[in-house]
């Protein structure tokens, strides 16, 4: 298009508060020669696990001791509102990732673009996960870890002491949502014994999707399993007489 105006490159940090965006967040603060830095941006979600709150806290605080610009940016749409809608994210129909957290970037891009400027993000993945980078769109992503060799294992070892991550790191080594379809026994565990109020409403969130698929179907539906045995129900009672006790034996390893 010969009249199309040319967007001027902007670097932004993206940020989700897990520790290798926090590790990268150090990196590029130390290392602004190497890597411009227009400003860091969190994509907020209801359904981020409180200490991750803090953490972003202790981010924004960082980049305001260095002069950085740092903006929140939450989904138009609440989980709550999407949840009444699609109910409960299912491993099958993960709406949480496409209607939901994916709309914050893509605020962030096109607000960035009316204003005449091409978002290039600095992503937090590292030199062993080569697997997770998008070659499709490598001129506009950068990937400071990678560049410094720094392996995920490296950074997990430092993230079990970071206290802003509250114990996390010592029994997981990635962080998603609270409320994930594709949550691991032990993530459901870390909820039960640290957020059990949370724990308690995405049980009852899903149960209540689970009762309506099933008078949909006519047979019995889970949320995060395709074996409809393995439902809400089954989750709390495992949780609570095995994997919390596991996640309690992890711990006192790490201590
Ligand atoms: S981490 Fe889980 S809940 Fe969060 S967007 Fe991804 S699939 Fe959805």
């Amino acid at each position: 298009m010969p009249n199309e105006l040319k967007l001027i490159p902007s670097y932004w940090a993206s940020v989700s508060g897990g520790k290798d965006s926090l590790f990268m967040l150090n990196m590029l603060l130390n290392n602004p020669e190497r890597y411009p830095l227009d400003g860091v941006v969190h994509f907020e979600l209801e359904i981020d696990y409180p200490f991750i709150k803090n953490v972003v806290d202790f981010m924004a605080v960082k980049c305001a001791e260095r002069g950085v610009k740092f903006v929140r940016i939450k989904p138009r749409k609440t989980w709550e509102e999407l949840y009444n809608r699609y109910g409960f994210p299912t491993r099958r129909a993960r709406w949480c990732n496409s209607k939901y957290k994916l709309d914050a970037a893509a605020q962030h891009e096109a607000y960035m673009k009316s204003i005449g400027y091409e978002v290039h993000s600095y992503i937090g993945f590292c030199a062993d996960e080569l697997n997770r980078i998008d070659r499709r769109k490598s001129d506009k992503e950068h990937y400071p870890l990678y560049d410094f060799g720094i392996l995920e294992g490296d950074i997990l070892k430092w993230a079990r002491n970071v206290p802003e991550f509250n114990n996390f790191y010592k029994s997981h080594s990635r962080c998603g949502c609270m409320y994930c379809p594709m949550l691991s026994m032990m993530d459901a565990a870390y909820l039960y014994k640290y957020y059990p109020d949370n724990f308690n409403y995405m049980l009852s969130k899903m149960r209540q999707t689970e009762i309506v698929r099933e008078m949909e179907l006519g047979r019995p539906f889970s949320c995060y399993s395709s074996n409809p045995k393995y439902n809400a129900n089954y989750l709390e009672h495992i949780v609570k007489t095995k994997w919390i006790y596991k996640l309690n034996a992890i711990e006192e390893m790490e201590v």
